[in-house]
């Protein structure tokens, strides 16, 4: 976690100063500027950068009525098909406990779902794949 942390920081510090000298020299020099992060924009991106060009990616995410944003990846990344399959998955597993009974599995004490854990454990996984795409990104 510690080495994360700091490889997060080194991260974040090389692309400010990476940023700064730009923005000093005014120069903005890119064989392709892909706008949005999504699977199109990253998959685009991460492909044009691996046949040699040099790419930015900007990925703005318009903040909903509550405040909330979400990281890069695009929709299925954050609020698509990733949470939708991990929550999907939880349902089963609730389905599937409740049958094992049936089936001699002997469970002891009522089954009961807590939706914060879950909810928690989405969040960190759709978490990790927004500072995956970022380090991918950053990498090529
Ligand atoms: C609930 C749900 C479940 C889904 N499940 C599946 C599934 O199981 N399998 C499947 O194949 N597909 C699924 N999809 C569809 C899938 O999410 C989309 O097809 C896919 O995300 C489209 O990718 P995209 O790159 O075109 O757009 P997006 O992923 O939407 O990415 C566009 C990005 O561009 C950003 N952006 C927008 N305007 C600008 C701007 N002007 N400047 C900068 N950035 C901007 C957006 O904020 C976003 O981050 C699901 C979708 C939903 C909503």
């Amino acid at each position: 976690m510690a080495a994360l942390c700091r490889c997060r920081h080194r991260w974040k510090r090389n692309n400010c100063l990476h940023v700064l000298t730009r923005n000093l020299t005014g120069k903005y020099d890119y064989d392709l500027v892909v706008i949005g992060g999504g699977s199109g924009g990253l998959a685009c991106s991460k492909e044009a950068a691996q046949l040699g060009q040099k790419v930015a990616v900007l990925d703005y995410v318009e903040p909903t009525a509550k405040g909330t944003k979400w990281g890069l990846g695009g929709t299925c990344v954050n609020v698509g098909c990733i949470p939708k399959k991990l929550m999907h998955q939880a349902a089963l597993l609730g389905t599937a406990v409740k049958d094992a009974q049936k089936y001699g599995w002997q469970i002891s004490g009522p089954i009961c779902h807590d939706w914060a854990s879950m909810a928690d454990a989405v969040q960190n996984h759709v978490r990790s794949l927004n500072w995956g795409h970022r380090v991918q990104l950053q990498d090529k």
